[in-house]
């Protein structure tokens, strides 16, 4: 992915051919950079060997998930459409995490029935709605408990998820009651140790905290878990400033974790595997003067990438064909919709835009599309993936007839 002369290329093929023939605002997304991410992963994580669990609501299209199955990744799944779509996509049961505070009755009996390798619990209620499913069906579930460790990921506070203010997992207090419960069911069998403490996290700190309070927690329970399930939150480089979380340096804190439980490691990485992999193409429908600054308006909105109006995520933008020419005006890139929120960045030092012109919005392989919707009835875009100059259409944009 980057410029010859002065075209983008993603793959091998340049993106202004495929905004002609696809059409715009377009997902891109290059397979060689999942398998690259997917590969750095495994070796970061080499020496202690984990099951390696996609976190499928970062990106549920089915063609990406076959070709992550293929490579060897499980699946996290937090509701039951997820889940028939992973199962569907060709990834094993055995290899299958269910993760998420309010699973339904009809969620745990199907994933009950299709026998995955974990339900990651997250309160005593559902535990008591598995036990009576397993009933009926004279089952012994495996199941696991999040615990809530209480520990700031340093994250924004919207993807923060392991604080005790956070909804997720249970405090150390309720984890210690459930392992002694658990232990005298009949039909439940405890194998795994869950926690999750948010998501875009650049820093190790966090995560070596979180291992201490693991730590503490699993000598108290005196239990041997077979699994202990880090989750993910493993950040990207969104600024493109060489900021990343230190794989190894996580791989290592665990390695030395491991000294002391004998326990099979599962991540549930989502953004970090396909996140980079991603561009969503737009063109520019209108540039109109504002006060002190030029709004250039895009073809894409926050129907297609919310991030930015969710989480004032910043994405980086650039230009499919590089000009060469500065721009004389600050920039702001907003979408068409009725919102204010419906704005991607302000910039200055932009190269100078035209009408028509194209511009790519990066890093949008993870929590894009999947949070995409039909606000101001606006179809969901087309999405590409492509590898070594092959194109191939794995969503169809939708057609207004669709929406009408
Ligand atoms: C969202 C989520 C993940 C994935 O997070 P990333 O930041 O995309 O790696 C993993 N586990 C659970 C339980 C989640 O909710």
């Amino acid at each position: 992915m980057k410029y010859k002369k002065n075209d983008f290329l993603i793959d091998n093929v340049e993106a202004k051919i495929l905004a002609k023939k696809y059409s715009t605002p377009l997902y891109c997304y290059s397979l060689n950079k999942i398998k690259e991410n997917i590969k750095n992963f495994k070796e970061n994580f080499k020496s202690i060997d984990p099951l390696i669990c996609f976190a499928v609501k970062a990106n549920p299209n089915s063609n990406l998930l076959r070709q992550i199955g293929k490579l060897g990744l499980g699946a996290d799944v937090v509701s039951i459409g997820e889940l028939m779509k992973s199962l569907k996509s060709g990834i094993s049961p055995n290899k299958i995490v269910f993760s998420g505070v309010g699973k339904t009755y009809e969620e745990l009996n199907y994933a009950i029935k299709k026998n995955i390798l974990l339900i990651n619990t997250e309160s005593k209620s559902e535990i008591l709605q598995i036990e009576k499913i397993a009933k009926i069906k004279k089952k012994k579930v495996n199941i696991g408990i999040r615990l809530n460790p209480n520990t700031d990921a340093n994250t924004l506070s919207q993807i923060s998820t392991g604080k005790k203010e956070n909804k997720f997992g249970v405090s150390e207090k309720i984890f210690l009651d459930i392992v002694k419960y658990v232990k005298k069911s009949k039909y439940l069998k405890l194998k795994c140790l869950s926690v999750h403490i948010g998501s875009q996290i650049l820093d190790n700190a966090p995560y070596e905290k979180m291992l201490r309070v693991l730590k503490k927690i699993i000598n108290k329970t005196k239990y041997r878990f077979e699994y202990i399930d880090l989750g993910g939150g493993m950040g990207i480089d969104y600024e493109n400033k060489n900021k990343k979380l230190n794989l190894n340096k996580y791989s290592l804190n665990i390695k030395n974790f491991l000294k002391s439980f004998k326990s099979k490691i599962i991540f549930e990485p989502g953004r970090s595997i396909v996140g980079n992999s991603g561009f969503l193409i737009s063109k520019v429908i209108y540039i109109k003067e504002g006060y002190k600054k030029d709004f250039i308006i895009l073809d894409a909105a926050m129907n297609d990438l919310i991030r930015p109006a969710l989480y004032n995520a910043q994405h980086r933008i650039i230009p499919v064909k590089k000009n060469n020419k500065k721009a004389k005006k600050i920039y702001e890139f907003v979408g068409p919709i009725c919102e204010s929120t419906d704005k991607f960045s302000i910039l200055r030092n932009f190269q100078k835009l035209s009408e028509k012109d194209l511009i790519l919005i990066c890093d949008v392989g993870a929590y894009g599309m999947s949070l995409s919707s039909n606000y101001n009835l606006r179809p969901k875009a087309t999405e590409l993936l492509i590898q070594n100059n092959k194109v191939q259409v794995i969503s169809k944009r939708q057609s207004l007839k669709d929406l009408i």
